[in-house]
């Protein structure tokens, strides 16, 4: 299967030196890149900024902002069997730029912000040859919200993960995760490291696969 998998943050910038951005390590996304070549895949990884080496292997596309994430994307849907949207994409960005940095004697009361440009949902608009595979990064209400998510991004499946225990999903190694496929069907997978999951995830993804 050719894979397309987004990872990381992204960095949405103020003025040269400043930023908004998330606590996404990359660490999941890079997993399933890392899973998926062991399984004998082909993987574009588009990335945000991370910490992490990328997987031997894959075709590594490095972005910052989310713009550049979406045209990134968009530019490599070619062929593609499975979109695994695993990026913590910022969801607002500062509305100006300023070219010199701010000065603090200037004072920064507020920053005006606009919404980013969903990518995810972006897709499902496309004349769709692909899965699409969402993540749902929740501290409340997971469930619910993941489902919201599987219908309003018209997802094939969303795979959620509670973010709000400091031992599990976000920066840490271990994750716990609960896939909802757009049929109805859940699969709950207990926490254990993200190195592992994503192992097990192929299997889902490899059966989406064969049944589509
Ligand atoms: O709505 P929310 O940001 O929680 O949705 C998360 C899912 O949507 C993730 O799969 C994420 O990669 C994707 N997303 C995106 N572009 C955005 C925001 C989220 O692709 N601007």
């Amino acid at each position: 299967m050719k894979f397309l998998v987004t990872a990381g943050p992204t960095r949405e910038p103020i003025d040269p030196v400043r930023f908004i951005s998330n606590r996404s390590s990359g660490k999941m996304g890079y997993a399933i890149a890392a899973a998926a070549i062991e399984a004998g895949h082909d993987v574009i990884l588009v990335s945000g900024p991370v910490c992490i080496p990328p997987p031997p292997g894959a075709k590594l596309i490095a972005v910052n902002t989310s713009d550049e994430m979406f045209e990134a994307v968009h530019a490599h849907l070619n062929g593609i069997d499975i979109a695994v949207m695993c990026a913590a994409v910022a969801d607002f960005k500062p509305a100006f730029f300023s070219s010199k940095k701010i000065k603090k004697s200037g004072g920064m009361e507020n920053i005006p912000l606009v919404p980013t440009r969903d990518i995810l949902a972006s897709l499902a608009q496309m004349q769709k040859k692909f899965l699409i595979v969402g993540f749902a990064a929740e501290t409340n209400d997971v469930r619910e919200n993941a489902l919201r998510k599987l219908r309003k991004k018209k997802c094939d499946v969303v795979i959620a993960n509670d973010v709000s225990r400091m031992d599990t999903g976000m920066e840490s190694d271990l994750n716990e995760l609960t896939l909802f496929y757009s049929s109805g069907k859940t699969v709950s997978l207990p926490r254990e490291e993200k190195n592992f999951l994503a192992r097990k995830l192929m299997r889902f993804f490899e059966e989406l696969q064969e049944k589509s």
